[in-house]
């Protein structure tokens, strides 16, 4: 049997436990699972593009555990009533190579991705951060922002989409999560003052939604929605301006903010900051950027929070996914008239 935790399952498991808690332990397990960095077979996405978006397959293993997501990408999604990213996942025993959890990953996502965007914050951003501009008030969000508060300390936000229902929206959620909004009229007018810069819009294009000239020292901006080839949100001017730091320089380079500058532009992978081998800020003027795209890894380390987190609890139920016939070479028994094959 197959642990399958559907949204319904998700939805109760987030509301019980509580988002800022289950961020919290999606980053121990992430932080855990990039210093062990070298266990890990990795490759980058598996993208099947189209004019409307992409659709990608996110595998990896640590030799015992073998995980993947399906994940797609449709920033007009939402016009049609859809939503940008939806996602499922899958953890298999790599001894058997049986799947053992099934997982609904669009919340799941959204949940690993905040908790990635502060674990990351918390090596990169200035240790008295609390005030955070927020550029696209979409599905993201509202789970930056528990995961900012939860991890780094931020308590005051600076919002900006070019949606105004999407700003309503956020205004109301984030206003009754006990969060100071203020509610900018423009990016520059959202980013004055702010310690940390997010931004989570969705645009199949290079957008510029941050200039160059709005970049403050010591700044830290955490670049979540240029996650696709030809798909970006910030000047490439401003990767000038500080220090880059990825998840997997090879996937990196074709998804994120560094596509639009030369392939051997200097970045820094986070496993190596994790570890202590390298600084992550290193002064107080310093501008750090977190070119995010969404790594395989943070899928897998969710999923596995996920799956300690649900074990012996009734969030989620056991399918019958893997056909299982008496006679393991006998799997014809199983579809075969009765009467006709021998028993399996
Ligand atoms: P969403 O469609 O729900 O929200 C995006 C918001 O951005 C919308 O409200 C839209 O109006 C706004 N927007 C678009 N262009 C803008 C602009 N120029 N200025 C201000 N606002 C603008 O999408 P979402 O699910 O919140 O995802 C946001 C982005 O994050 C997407 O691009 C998605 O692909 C990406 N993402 C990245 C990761 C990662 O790990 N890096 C994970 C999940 C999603």
């Amino acid at each position: 049997m197959v642990r399958f935790v559907d949204v319904a399952s998700m939805r109760r498991w987030v509301r019980d436990v509580g988002a800022e808690k289950i961020v919290q332990s999606i980053a121990e397990v992430i932080e855990h699972d990039f210093r062990r960095w070298d266990d890990f077979d990795k490759i980058a996405r598996i993208a099947s593009h189209s004019p409307r978006g992409v659709i990608e397959l996110m595998p990896i293993s640590d030799g015992q555990t073998y995980g993947f997501k399906y994940v797609n990408g449709h920033p007009d999604n939402p016009d049609r009533g859809l939503q940008t990213v939806t996602a499922f996942g899958v953890l298999a025993d790599v001894d058997s190579g049986y799947p053992v959890l099934w997982a609904e990953m669009t919340i799941l996502t959204a949940l690993r991705t905040a908790a990635m965007s502060a674990s990351a914050a918390r090596l990169l951003a200035r240790p008295d951060s609390r005030t955070m501009a927020l550029i696209g008030t979409g599905s993201q969000s509202e789970f930056q922002s528990i995961a900012f508060r939860a991890l780094v300390g931020v308590e005051s936000l600076r919002i900006w989409d070019t949606d105004s229902a999407a700003m309503d929206k956020f205004e109301r959620n984030a206003t009754g999560l006990g969060f100071a909004v203020y509610r900018a009229a423009s990016a520059t007018d959202a980013v004055a003052g702010a310690d940390i810069v997010t931004t989570c819009t969705a645009d199949k294009q290079n957008a510029t939604v941050l200039t160059s000239d709005f970049v403050t020292p010591g700044v830290h901006i955490n670049a979540i929605g240029g996650d696709c080839p030809g798909k970006t949100e910030l000047d490439p001017t401003i990767l000038q301006l500080g220090d880059v730091f990825v998840e997997y320089t090879p996937q990196t380079r074709i998804e994120g903010e560094i596509q639009q500058v030369a392939g051997d532009f200097p970045v820094t992978e986070l496993w190596r900051v994790y570890r202590g081998e390298v600084s992550g800020r290193v002064s107080r003027d310093q501008i750090t950027i977190f070119d995010s795209v969404g790594f395989a890894l943070e899928d897998f380390s969710a999923l596995q929070a996920l799956h300690d987190g649900v074990q012996g609890t009734d969030y989620g139920v056991d399918v019958d996914l893997v056909a299982k016939p008496a006679d393991p070479k006998n799997l014809f028994a199983l579809v075969a008239d009765p009467a006709s094959a021998s028993a399996g």
